[in-house]
């Protein structure tokens, strides 16, 4: 289960110029800064430790920001997003726009921290947030032993293959995308 950080900001961009430069800023002003260099790794980050807000670029490699803000608005809806692009797009779905959104220039940055700030202090105290509980995943037998599993994780749907030791009643398959370890259960008596 991850513990809560009073006042650290995970930032989740590819580029390490830009993480190194905003990292600077957000400790001068107080907070604790957390890198990831992509959704994934940003997914990883939140195994360990949540933040109390998230800056996230769009155009991520493995997972792109969309599809990151997507599985935070999902899995921890008490976390505020901040968005941090080249472009801000037109169009956006409703359940991942995210709380703010600035432009990659430097003349945005006092305005960021403010936010920054801003978002802290409106957010709940850490112990109010939910905790999510894993449950094991369930599914079915497929074809050839394998399996279709919905990592909790990252959201996305991966193949698992039954071999002699997932045959056990703990049963884990580890996430072929973000490796988070997936206990599942299998629905139907297994015919093998
Ligand atoms: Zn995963």
């Amino acid at each position: 289960m991850s513990r809560v950080s009073a006042n650290s900001v995970l930032l989740v961009d590819d580029d390490p110029a830009i993480r190194e430069l905003l990292s600077i800023e957000l400790e001068e002003a107080g907070f604790e800064a957390r890198q990831a260099e992509d959704g994934i790794d940003g997914l990883v980050k939140l195994r360990d430790e949540l933040p109390r807000v998230i800056i996230s670029d769009l155009q991520m490699p493995r997972m792109s920001g969309i599809e990151f803000i997507s599985v935070v608005r999902r899995r921890f809806p008490s976390i505020p997003v901040i968005v941090l692009t080249g472009s801000i797009p037109r169009e956006l779905p409703e359940e991942i726009k995210p709380d703010h959104w600035f432009e990659k220039t430097a003349r945005q940055i006092p305005e960021l921290l403010q936010t920054v700030h801003d978002l802290v202090r409106k957010t709940p105290d850490p112990a109010d947030c939910p905790q999510v509980i894993s449950v094991p995943v369930r599914t079915r037998p497929g074809f050839a032993g394998h399996m279709i599993l919905t990592c909790p994780e990252c959201l996305r749907t991966f193949r698992a293959t039954s071999t002699s030791e997932n045959k056990r009643v703990d049963r884990t398959a580890i996430c072929t995308y973000c490796e988070a370890r997936v206990p599942f259960l299998i629905e139907s008596s297994d015919p093998a």
